[in-house]
């Protein structure tokens, strides 16, 4: 594990976190007057300091979707998490991390952010990795932080655990695998198996897509116990709320009707795609196994602002490279996606 601490910044490795009254006195007891809480409860217990450590919810994360104890840690969404490796893994005006383009915009904002550079390399044009180039800068260029998002965001496309594996051999950084979208795909197999053999690996997973508490910001990482340690003592000491946390574990106790809801999702992406085939203006569908759609058109402007105009918000996606005209439309409700054909009718009749 002495490699994973000589990639760490040295002021993170030395840094002494915060100690919060909650890490100073963990038992239970009746009378807690050490954390300046108010004694009136306002709103539902939320007058008390929420768990640093997550620990309930971190014990359903382990039964409910088979995610070990030991290796996880809460972020503030996956967002928060993003951020926190940069910070510890890359000096700022000197280290790099790597992405695989398109993909989600984030990693290199949070880059940005951090004064850290970020190495691109495009997918191919069938947007699968473009495995010799990826091998080949990260052998050149020796990234801190490799991201790599499957069911990637925006093409929905998932990538091999054998071409996983072997960034994660060939890295010797960290390489962090985002399965934000994991839950989609019934035949996906996580990275998280992949922790135990290459200990510099980490997957991000979150509770924002499928289990539907975007608005609680809920995200997790699995990792090495040591990765994961470090990311524990570096993140704010309550950055996931007491409220947070009470929607985590209602979504993670409605797992059928979850599954429920996600195979209707499954079911309403084909449907769509087939639907979207249909019209002129649509050039090509790109199939994903995520809970969105990629459609490429002929023109994306005048169709992004059509459907605007008849209330209808999709993601405009025709700057990505590899991308043309490219709009990306997430899988709404039964009536969301009526109204978003009703308005793809009327565009075409236009
Ligand atoms: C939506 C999304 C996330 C989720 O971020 P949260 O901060 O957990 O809401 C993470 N990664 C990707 C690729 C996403 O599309």
């Amino acid at each position: 594990m002495n490699d994973i601490l000589s990639l760490v910044n040295t002021h993170i490795r030395l840094l002494t976190p915060y100690s919060s009254a909650r890490d100073d006195f963990k038992g239970d007891a009746d009378v807690y007057l050490d954390a300046n809480e108010s004694w009136f409860d306002g709103v539902e217990k939320a007058n008390r300091y929420p768990d640093p450590e997550a620990v309930e919810v971190r014990k359903a994360l382990e039964k409910v979707l088979s995610l070990p104890f030991e290796k996880t840690v809460i972020g503030n969404g996956s967002d928060e998490i993003i951020d926190l490796l940069i910070r510890i893994f890359c000096k700022s005006g000197e280290d790099s991390i790597m992405i695989m383009r398109p993909t989600y915009g984030a990693y290199k904002v949070f880059a940005d952010i951090n004064n850290v550079r970020t190495l691109n390399v495009l997918l191919k044009e069938d947007l699968s990795l473009d495995m010799e180039t990826v091998l080949d800068v990260i052998r050149e260029e020796n990234p801190k932080i490799v991201f790599i998002c499957t069911p990637n965001n925006p093409t929905g496309k998932v990538y091999s655990m054998k071409d996983i594996s072997l960034i994660a051999k060939v890295n010797k950084g960290i390489t962090v695998v985002d399965e934000a979208y994991a839950d989609f795909d019934p035949d996906f197999v996580s990275a998280v198996s992949l922790i135990d053999k290459y200990p510099r690996l980490c997957v991000m997973r979150t509770l924002s897509k499928a289990w539907g508490i975007a608005g609680a910001r809920f995200g997790i990482l699995v990792a090495n116990p040591v990765i994961r340690d470090i990311v524990s003592k570096v993140k704010p000491p309550y950055n996931v709320s007491v409220l947070d946390q009470r929607a985590a574990l209602e979504a993670l106790s409605k797992y059928d009707e979850i599954m429920r809801v996600r195979n209707q999702v499954i079911a309403d992406r084909k449907m769509l795609e087939k639907k979207l085939l249909e019209y002129d203006f649509v050039r090509n569908v790109i199939p994903t196994k995520a809970n969105f759609i990629v459609v490429e058109v002929l023109d994306a402007d005048k169709l992004y602002s059509f459907l605007m105009s008849h209330g209808v918000i999709v993601r405009n996606r025709k700057n990505e490279p590899r991308l043309k005209e490219a709009l990306r439309i997430t899988v709404g409700s039964e009536s969301e996606n009526r109204r978003l054909l009703e308005v793809l009718d009327e565009f075409g009749r236009a």
